[in-house]
């Protein structure tokens, strides 16, 4: 269980890149950070409004020579000072990602990014490179991996309860753009333009976060062929989609489906996974998040709790609220949060061995999800068709 007792050397000097008043992502990057004092907010260009950014910075506690109009003047005024910040959250449009973590990179500070993380593998690869020439950590923040539930998933799959597993489905969806984008805000505007929001609107926006998710409770699965289908049916958004249906084979013969869409009109559902094996299912869905539908083949079906002590290890130790008390997104954060923090803490310490089994969603997280974007739109504008993963 975890219970904000500190489990790195120090707290983190800690600054954000976007994530102003009026971003939907930044207070979820702060709920995460904050929770256990793991990391200090001292500095931030919160916002592309320079004076809004400041407003808001100070209110959050920043103090207001350290609210900056630019990623280039925070990285330039805050590696310049002793107690400057080391660790640098990028909760900005997409099409930014790539520069802000280089700048940060080069200038010696580790980050934490948004995803999808960049447009290209190629892109992802050389960061890569970059980050490990210079010692520092890059973290990705797929928000609701970091719940019990969804280690209880994949410690069920490791340890053989389902079977072998046969089928994988997965949803993300919500109905929020089945409108035209008439005076539609900034956040919708970045979204269904190529040049701002990259290769894909929906399977990028939420369609990383299945992938990323099923990569957890499916290590040991790797999908060797795929096939995309995606339509705008808003006109306006094309090349870009609103809605897409991937179907998936695995190496293990597992055939998996999933669809992503922002059109799904009245729904609020959000995320919903289901993973079949050869004797038994786990089902589990954001709206429930407390519950995982466990079904056995023959057998009544389970509802299993978080927090209850006949879940697996891995599922308890990540735990925050205990058994009947909801834990849900903001918990989740937390815990992304925390893992990469040990992950910089070791990496200031020198502790490669630590490094090598800690589990933290990485550059390699970042990476494979926009590989597996590539593999949707090269399949997707081949007509639909099947093609290898590479
Ligand atoms: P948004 O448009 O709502 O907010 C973007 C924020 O960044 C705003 O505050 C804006 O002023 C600021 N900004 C933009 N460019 C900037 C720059 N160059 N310097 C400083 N600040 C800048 O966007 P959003 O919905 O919050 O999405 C931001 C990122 O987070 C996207 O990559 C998106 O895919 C991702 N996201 C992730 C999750 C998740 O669960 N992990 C959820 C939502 C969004």
């Amino acid at each position: 269980m975890i219970n904000g007792e500190r489990t790195i050397t120090r707290p983190l000097r800690w600054g954000m890149v976007g994530g102003g008043r009026t971003g939907q992502v930044g207070y979820k990057h702060r709920t995460g950070a904050l929770r256990d004092g793991t990391y200090r907010l001292l500095a931030g260009a919160f916002d592309l409004d320079a004076e809004r950014g400041r407003d808001f910075g100070t209110k959050l506690g920043v103090a207001e020579d350290r609210c900056y109009a630019t990623y280039q003047e925070l990285v330039a005024k805050e590696t310049a000072r002793e107690d400057g910040v080391e660790v640098v959250s990028i909760a900005t449009p997409n099409f930014t990602h790539y520069e802000i973590t280089k700048a940060c990179l080069e200038a010696g500070l580790h980050v934490i990014c948004e995803k999808p993380l960049f447009f290209t593998v190629a892109e992802c690869e050389e960061v890569e490179r970059l980050a490990a020439e210079k010692g520092l950590i890059v973290g990705v923040t797929y928000g609701f991996t970091g719940h019990p539930l969804v280690h209880q998933m994949a410690a069920m799959v490791k340890k053989g309860m389902l079977g072998d597993i046969r089928i994988v489905d997965m949803q993300y969806t919500h109905g929020f753009n089945s409108g035209d984008d008439v005076g539609a805000g900034e956040a919708v505007k970045w979204r269904t333009n190529p040049k701002t929001a990259g290769p894909t609107f929906v399977l990028g926006d939420i369609g990383t976060h299945l992938y990323y998710l099923s990569e957890i409770v499916l290590p040991h699965m790797k999908i060797e062929k795929l096939l995309c289908d995606r339509k705008a049916f808003i006109p306006t958004r094309a090349p870009l989609e609103d809605h897409a249906t991937v179907l998936m084979h695995y190496d293990n013969g597992a055939r998996g489906r999933l669809w992503v869409s922002s059109v799904d009109a009245g729904n609020m559902g959000s995320q919903r996974y289901r993973f079949v094996g050869s004797k038994a299912s786990v089902e589990w869905s954001d709206s429930r998040p407390d519950q995982l539908i466990y079904e056995v083949q023959g057998e009544p079906n389970r509802t299993l709790h978080h927090g209850m002590p006949y879940l697996e290890e891995e599922s308890l130790a990540v735990d925050r609220m205990g058994a009947l008390h909801t834990e849900g997104l903001g918990d989740s954060w937390a815990n992304i949060y925390l893992w990469i923090a040990q992950a910089i803490d070791a990496k200031n310490r020198g502790d490669e061995a630590f490094l090598k089994t800690h589990h933290y969603p990485g550059i390699k997280a970042g990476t494979e999800g926009v590989r597996w974007l590539e593999n949707c739109v090269r399949s997707a504008d081949a007509g639909s068709a099947w093609v290898d993963f590479q």
